[in-house]
């Protein structure tokens, strides 16, 4: 140890430099959040779970059962069964999109040529139900309310984006 290392461990120099960068953030205003009780608001394009969305005019499923995002998903997550209306029309009659094996790559929201699923902001996903990973068409459709506002009146082949 030389002279300068041990004139600055006597004056306490290095504990001193410590307490005065505490110091300094102690009068700044606090940057971490106590989640749970308080949370953050994601940013617009965070990928949290999916949801479908419904035509905002008629309440319809936009989803026409094309299967290209079951087709481009990566995980081989979504599995849907298609049939037809009584006026022609392809819709989902299931609908179900794995939770656990989703890597929340957004492929499924970019290739959907209706815009009708999205990723929502919501995150808190944690449970220990491992079945409250499958979403239904109906879990799917009830997380419209997590989507952020602009995606609800996306028109197809309108991503916004650019
Ligand atoms: S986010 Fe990616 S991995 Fe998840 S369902 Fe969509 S395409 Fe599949
Ligand atoms: S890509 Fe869109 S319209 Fe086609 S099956 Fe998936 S959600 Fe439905």
């Amino acid at each position: 140890m030389g002279l300068i290392d041990l004139v600055k461990k006597a004056a306490f120099v290095d504990i001193l430099r410590g307490m005065s960068v505490t110091g300094t953030y102690f009068a700044v205003d606090k940057v971490t959040v106590e989640y749970p009780k308080e949370k953050l608001q994601p940013y617009p394009r965070f990928r949290g779970a999916q949801a479908l969305l419904t035509d905002p005019a008629t309440g319809d499923l936009k989803c026409v059962a094309c299967m290209l995002c079951a087709t481009m998903c990566p995980s081989q997550c979504i599995h849907i069964t298609g049939e037809q209306t009584p006026d022609g029309r392809s819709r989902p009659a299931r609908f179900d999109l794995d939770l656990s094996r989703c890597v929340f790559c957004g492929f499924c929201e970019e290739v959907c040529p209706e815009a009708a699923i999205v990723m929502t902001q919501r995150y808190e996903l944690a449970t220990y139900d491992k079945s409250d990973f499958l979403l239904t068409k109906e879990k799917l459709l009830a997380n419209q309310a997590w989507v952020h506002k602009e995606l609800h009146g996306l028109e197809p082949n309108d991503r916004g984006e650019g």
